[in-house]
């Protein structure tokens, strides 16, 4: 099989799995942070378990590119940068920002992004680098390109603040929950999964790609359960948690 091939099953094997996993983590919440618990397994400390995760997202695309033919190409370049924003700082600075003391994460949660992020970042680097089409600066002006980096750096910015506000709301060493106030908050318990959602989906325009789709559908059946599961959690852990406070979408759901 030749890999244009091999890259073609494996963006739809994503692209199929993508509702599967919604309907699983439905009913499994993932185990790792609040629903870490017993029975999936043994354990590794978390901030490990994030660099193993994550790092080969930006390694894989940062590689493939510079192996590919097409490190003159502006747009291509573009693209990579947009991605490295993302994931330098997911990979390799989020977890030793993370508060709440030495916690542990389970292998099978680990070992599952692990591989779920060595295909994404292969079939979204090989895209750019290689397989996909080669765009020309034309590109740049493309409504397509052009909303969905304003969608990226959109998604990118509620996600980074909520994200902040979750870290600020522990002292060092710290390790309960409380409820977290300010930006979409307001609206909605999960602002930096909705921020991931949005700046995903804004990679899948800005590129015009199914590999982006798949990935911006996976990011959705992953974080959406993840979204309505902190709902309840918080409705369940305090009383005084915002009545009108949606899970994800403000005034929806
Ligand atoms: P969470 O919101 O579950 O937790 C983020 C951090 O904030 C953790 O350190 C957590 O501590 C802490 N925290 C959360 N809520 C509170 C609270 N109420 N009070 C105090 N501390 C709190 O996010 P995830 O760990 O699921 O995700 C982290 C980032 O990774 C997000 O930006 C998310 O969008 C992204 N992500 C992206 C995925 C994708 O498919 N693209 C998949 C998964 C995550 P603790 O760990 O102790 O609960």
């Amino acid at each position: 099989m030749n890999e244009a091939r091999l890259f073609e099953l494996i963006t739809w094997a994503y692209l199929a799995l993508a509702p599967l996993v919604f309907v699983l983590l439905l009913v499994v919440p993932a185990p790792y942070g609040r629903y870490t618990r017993a029975g999936f397994g043994p354990t590794l400390d978390r901030r490990l378990g994030w660099v193993l995760m994550e790092a080969p997202s930006p390694l894989l695309v940062l590689g493939l590119f510079v192996l590919g033919d097409r490190q003159g190409n502006l747009v291509a370049l573009l693209f990579v940068l947009l991605w490295l924003s993302h994931y330098l700082h997911r990979a390799f600075l989020f977890p030793f920002q993370m508060r709440g003391g030495a916690r542990q994460m389970t292998w099978a949660a680990a070992l599952l992004g692990f591989a779920f992020n060595c295909g994404n970042g292969y079939l979204n680097g090989r895209f750019v680098a290689q397989l996909g089409p080669e765009r020309g600066l034309a590109w740049l002006a493309d409504p397509r390109f052009v909303a969905g980096v304003v969608l990226f750096a959109l998604g990118y910015a509620i996600n980074r603040h909520a994200d902040l506000v979750l870290h600020r709301l522990r002292a060092p060493g710290e390790t309960g929950y409380k409820i977290p106030h300010g930006g979409l908050y307001r609206w909605i318990s999960c602002p930096n999964y909705l921020g991931e959602i949005v700046e995903w989906s804004g990679w899948a325009l800005a590129t015009w790609s199914l590999p982006g789709l798949a990935f911006a559908a996976f990011t959705a059946a992953n974080l959406a359960p993840r979204a309505l599961a902190h709902h309840r959690w918080y409705r369940a852990h305090f009383a005084d948690y915002p009545p009108e406070r949606r899970a994800l979408i403000p005034f929806v759901v």
